[in-house]
C-alpha cells in the first residue's frame, strides 16, 4: 500500500467492513450474453483508443443528422478510420457498403445513441421527468435537477437557460411538496435541507465566460444567477453550482463567493459549489473555500460537494497542447489519496460547512462514511451523491443502509445532451475507472484497498 495505510488501523478495517457491506447489495454487473448494443460497443470501446476515438466522433455528430442513412454514412465513415477493426465493426463496415444495409445500420445506431441517452437522462423535460423524481424519493433518494445545454454562444441563450432555471426551481418545488416526508433526506443535524435541489453551470448563464478577460464573463454570470438565487430562496430550494473546466474556475468561484457574501443572501438561500481533487492545487481552492464559509457565518452553511473532476482527458491535452505541465493528477491512486484527505479535511470543517462526497467509487465512498464515524459524525451529517445511470446501484445500497443519497439528474433533450452524454461515456470506458474496474472483475479486496 503506497501510502502505508496499515490493515489493521481501526479505520482501514472500517472502511474494508463498509465497504463490503455496501457491495453485498451491489453486485459486479453479470457478463450477460444478450448485452444491448450500446454495452457491446462500450465493451469493445474501452479496450480500442482508436475505436474509441471513433465512437466518441460519431455521438457528437448523431443528433445532427436527418436520416438513418445519414447517420449509417456517418458511422461508418468514422469506422472506416479504425486499423484492425474487431469483427463486430468489420460486419458495420460491410453491412454500410448498400442502401439497404445503411437503413438497417442507421437504425441500429440510432436506438444505440438513444438507448445510452436514455440510461444518463431523465426526460426532456422536467414534466417528463417527475414520476422518475418521485420514484428516486419514495426509494430513498433526494435529487439534484440539471438543466443540459452548457456553454451558451450568445445571450439570449445565456437568457433562455436562466429562465429555463427558474422555472425548474418553481415546478421541482411544487411537485416535490407533494412527495412524502422523508426525515433522512430532509434533515440533519443543522437542520431542514431542501427537497427542490438544482445544478446550475455557470458557462451556461453567460456567454462571455473567458480565461482572458474573466471580469465581463463574471459580472454577466451574476446579473443572471443573482435573480435564481433570490427565486430560491423565496421557494426554500437549494441552488447549487457544478464545477466544469479549469479555464473557468476563478470565474465561477469569484461569482459564486461574490453574490453568497451579498447582505441579501446571508440567511439563504441553501446554496453549494464543487471542488474537484483531480486538480493539484485543489487543496488550496479547499482552504479559500472554507476560509470564507468560516468567516461568513452563513446560515444554512454553504455545501461543498467533493467530486474528482469530469474533465480528465480535455485538461490533459490542453496543457499537452500548450507545453504546460499538467494541472491534474496523471496518477489515478495520486487523485484517489487527495480526494481522501480532501474529504478528511472537509468533515472536520463542520459545522462551518455541510459536505456532499460525490462518487461511484466504493473505496472512496467506505472511506467518508468510515471517516466520518471515526470522528464522531452521524451519517445524516454526510451526504452522498451518484450520477443517474451510472450510480444507480450504489445509489440503492446507501439508501438501503439509512445513508442519505443524492442522484443528479439531467433533463433536456439529446442535442443538448451530447457533451454530457460524451463525458459519461469517457468515464465509463477508461481504464482507470471504479466502475471499469468493478465490471471487469476486480477482486473486491483489491477495489477496497487504501490507494
Ligand atoms: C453527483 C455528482 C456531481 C458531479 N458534479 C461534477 C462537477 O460539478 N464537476 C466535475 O468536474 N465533475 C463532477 N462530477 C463527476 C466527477 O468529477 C467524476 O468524473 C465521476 O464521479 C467519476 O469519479 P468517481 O470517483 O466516481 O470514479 P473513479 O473511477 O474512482 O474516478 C474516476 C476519476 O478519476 C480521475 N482520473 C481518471 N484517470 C486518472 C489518472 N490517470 N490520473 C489521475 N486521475 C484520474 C478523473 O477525475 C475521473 O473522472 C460529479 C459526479 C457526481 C457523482
Amino acid at each position: 500500500m503506497e501510502n502505508g495505510a496499515d490493515p489493521a488501523d481501526p479505520l482501514e478495517r472500517e472502511i474494508a467492513r463498509t465497504g463490503r457491506e455496501l457491495a453485498a447489495a451491489f453486485p459486479p454487473p453479470l457478463r450477460n450474453p444478450v448485452r444491448s448494443a450500446d454495452a457491446r460497443a462500450m465493451e469493445l470501446a474501452a479496450g480500442d483508443a482508436e475505436l474509441k476515438a471513433a465512437l466518441f466522433r460519431f455521438v457528437d455528430v448523431a443528433p445532427a443528422c436527418r436520416s438513418l442513412d445519414d447517420l449509417a454514412r456517418h458511422l461508418t465513415g468514422f469506422l472506416d478510420e479504425v486499423q484492425d477493426a474487431p469483427g463486430p465493426v468489420a460486419a458495420a463496415r460491410r453491412i454500410g457498403g448498400s442502401r439497404a444495409g445503411r437503413a438497417a445500420l442507421g437504425a441500429a445506431a440510432a436506438g444505440g445513441v438513444r438507448h445510452m441517452a436514455h440510461r444518463f437522462i431523465v426526460g426532456e423535460t422536467l414534466e417528463d421527468a417527475s414520476g422518475t423524481l418521485k420514484r428516486l424519493w419514495e426509494h430513498g433518494a433526494a435529487c439534484t435537477v440539471d438543466l443540459l445545454g452548457e456553454a451558451t454562444v450568445t445571450s439570449d441563450e445565456a437568457d433562455a437557460y436562466a429562465a429555463r432555471c427558474d422555472q425548474t426551481l418553481a415546478g421541482l418545488a411544487r411537485i416535490a411538496s407533494r412527495w412524502p416526508g422523508r426525515d433522512v433526506l430532509e434533515r440533519d443535524s443543522l437542520g431542514p435541507l431542501p427537497r427542490a435541489n438544482v445544478s446550475v453551470k455557470v458557462s451556461a448563464l453567460t456567454p462571455l465566460l473567458r480565461p482572458d478577460a474573466p471580469e465581463r464573463g463574471r459580472e454577466d454570470a451574476v446579473r443572471r444567477l443573482r435573480p435564481l438565487l433570490v427565486r430560491a430562496k423565496e421557494l426554500g430550494a437549494h441552488v447549487h453550482i457544478d464545477m466544469e473546466s479549469l479555464d473557468s474556475r476563478e470565474a465561477v468561484l469569484g461569482v459564486v463567493l461574490e453574490l453568497l457574501s451579498e447582505p441579501d443572501f446571508r440567511d439563504g438561500p441553501s446554496a453549494g459549489l464543487v471542488v474537484q481533487a483531480y486538480l493539484r492545487d485543489s487543496g488550496q481552492m479547499l482552504e479559500q473555500v472554507l476560509e470564507f464559509a468560516r468567516s461568513g457565518a452563513r446560515t444554512p452553511p454553504l455545501c461543498v460537494r467533493l467530486v474528482k473532476g469530469a474533465y480528465w482527458d480535455h485538461e490533459l491535452v490542453l496543457a499537452r497542447q500548450h507545453g504546460w505541465s499538467a494541472p491534474v493528477y496523471e496518477d489515478k491512486a495520486e487523485c484517489d489519496r487527495n480526494f481522501e484527505a480532501l474529504t478528511r479535511r472537509l468533515l472536520d470543517a463542520r459545522p462551518a460547512v455541510r459536505v456532499a462526497v460525490a462518487s461511484h467509487n466504493l473505496r472512496s465512498v467506505a472511506h467518508a462514511i468510515a471517516y466520518n464515524r471515526a470522528a464522531g459524525g452521524e451519517d445524516r451529517d454526510l451526504e452522498l451523491q451518484v450520477l443517474r445511470g451510472l450510480g444507480d446501484e450504489l445509489q440503492e445500497a446507501l439508501a438501503r443502509h439509512g445513508h442519505r443519497v443524492r442522484t443528479y439528474c439531467p433533463i433536456g433533450n439529446l442535442v443538448a445532451g451530447m457533451a454530457y452524454l460524451v463525458r459519461r461515456l469517457l468515464e465509463n470506458t477508461s481504464n482507470d475507472s471504479f466502475l471499469h474496474a468493478r465490471a471487469s472483475g476486480v477482486a473486491l479486496d483489491e477495489l477496497l484497498a487504501a490507494p
